[in-house]
């Protein structure tokens, strides 16, 4: 590979590395992003220029189909499904990762030496896993399936010795590389694997998934680099895997769960929740009583939720808390870090609405302050305010640290009516002398709210 193009490449390192930088902050995110997508065009332009390229209709036939797709769907998927895009760009990163691996394979046949086989085989083996793996997220995230950890008899163990056969495969190939029917057996077996792997976890444990998902679909593109000699692929790839590893991590920590129990866990538990019928009667109330108070409050603290993203109330919330800090109340806004279906959804709905970043306080800065809180308004959330995590030790989210809103003054709970919350248990809360539910949709309940304080 010519010099221009390694310094294109090195370019475009440098910018996506910058354009990570930016993102871990939310005032730099949109700075970071736009560093990042010119990386992502140096990236392609040098490529465009690599001398092993002999024709250039089936690239040009590539980039505008994918282009028409990434610019429809940009245009037509709406924020609250951008979860599940994000399940659908991993499958689809990973699938090119796969197909470089099949089609590199296929055009050199045994004749790989074991450096390259390795990378190769890893390739088409992580790739294989996350292409699946992450369409069994997407089905899920879209509810065309159940999103509850699906189990059967023997799952562990089952799952435990296809990995193990998949991975003796692997090995088996990096010192006989002439096994060619292997080598697709092998293939097969990751893109079943991933199904597998994704059909036992569910409720909370999902984001979880999301994360690991991504990780795998960089660390199998960095493979692509070492199999195809390309190095922004590596850098590309590696920054991609680590930074999903690290998110994982972080997704477990907020959720109080180790990543084996996350991975491993459905099995077998024993798992109740809180049943609603026990708990008693939920409480209404109209949004004139609960205007006053939010009026003359000290301080009002909105939690959102994925409710929020649905509803597409990021707006309407900012209004209202405009209104009430025009009237000398204090606004704040909690945010759990599994709210909603994305890490970092509420973060993102709340920026795009100018909120303040110095208006959010994460769970731990938050959850002291809800004693001296007159009002919290759960605006469509609802595992992340379960008190059955904290209280439960059988709950399915047990453990999951939680925003601690049943110890506010006053709770109001904005949701359309009694559905459950996306790990599909029962909430406590709900059920609490100090909760009002205020049915409707988030957003046009918000605006009532509003209404309802310029009138009180
Ligand atoms: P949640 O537990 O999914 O609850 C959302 C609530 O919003 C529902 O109970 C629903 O009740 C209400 N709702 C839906 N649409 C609404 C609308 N238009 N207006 C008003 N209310 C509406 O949400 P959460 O508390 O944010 O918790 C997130 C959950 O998703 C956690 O279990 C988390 O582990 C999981 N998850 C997170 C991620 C991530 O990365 N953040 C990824 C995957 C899964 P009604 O139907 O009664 O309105």
């Amino acid at each position: 590979m010519g010099l221009p193009i390694e310094l294109t490449y090195l370019a475009a390192s440098i910018l996506f590395i910058l354009g990570l930088k930016g993102l871990s902050h939310p005032e730099t995110a949109r700075r970071g992003m736009i560093f990042a997508e010119f990386g992502m065009f140096l990236a392609i332009v040098g490529t465009l220029f690599h001398r092993e390229i002999i024709s250039y209709e089936w690239i040009v036939a590539g980039l505008i189909i994918g282009s028409l797709i990434g610019g429809a769907i940009s245009i037509w998927v709406p924020m609250t499904a951008m979860p599940q895009r994000t399940a659908l760009s991993h499958s689809f990163g990973a699938l090119a990762a796969s197909l470089v691996g099949v089609s590199e394979f296929y055009v050199h046949g045994g004749e790989i030496a074991t450096f390259k086989m390795t990378a190769l085989s890893l390739e088409v083996l992580l790739g294989g896993i996350t292409v699946t793996g992450s369409l069994m997220a997407f089905i899920k995230l879209q509810d065309w399936i159940r999103g509850t950890p699906i189990t059967y008899r023997g799952q562990n163990i089952f799952n435990m010795s296809l990995l193990a056969i998949t991975v003796g495969m692997f090995a088996y190939l990096i010192f006989d590389p002439s096994a060619q029917s292997l080598f697709y057996v092998m293939a097969g077996l990751a893109f079943v694997f991933g199904v597998l792997l994704v059909l036992p976890i569910g409720a909370a444990d999902m984001p979880v998934v999301m994360s690991l998902m991504n990780s795998y679909a960089g660390l199998a593109a960095a493979a692509t680099g070492f199999a195809i000699s390309n190095n922004v692929l590596i850098i590309a790839g590696t920054l991609d895997g680590f930074s999903g590893f690290i998110l994982s991590i972080l997704m477990c920590r907020a959720m109080n769960r180790s990543i084996t129990n996350v991975l491993f866990g459905a099995f077998g538990s024993e798992v109740t929740s809180a049943d609603g019928a026990a708990l008693g009667l939920m409480r209404e109330v109209n949004a004139d009583d609960i205007a006053v108070q939010l009026a003359y409050a000290n301080q009002v603290v909105f939690v959102p939720g994925y409710g929020m993203a649905t509803a597409q109330a990021q707006h309407a919330v900012r209004e209202l808390a405009n209104m009430l800090e025009s009237r000398g109340v204090t606004v704040k806004y909690a945010i759990h870090p599994v709210a909603g279906r994305m890490p970092g959804h509420m973060n993102v709905l709340l920026a795009e609405a100018d909120v303040p970043y110095s208006s959010l306080y994460d769970l731990e800065q938050i959850n002291a302050e809800f004693p001296a809180t007159d009002v919290a308004v759960v605006i469509g959330a609802n595992d992340v305010v379960n008190p059955d995590a904290r209280d439960n030790p059988k709950s399915p989210i047990a453990g999951m640290p939680i925003l601690d809103v049943d110890r506010a003054h006053s709770v109001v709970v904005l949701k359309r009516g009694k559905g459950k919350g996306f790990a599909g248990i029962e909430n406590p809360l709900f059920f609490k002398p100090n909760c009002g539910m205020l049915y409707g949709d988030a957003k046009s309940s918000l605006i009532r709210l509003a209404g309802a304080v310029q009138h009180s």
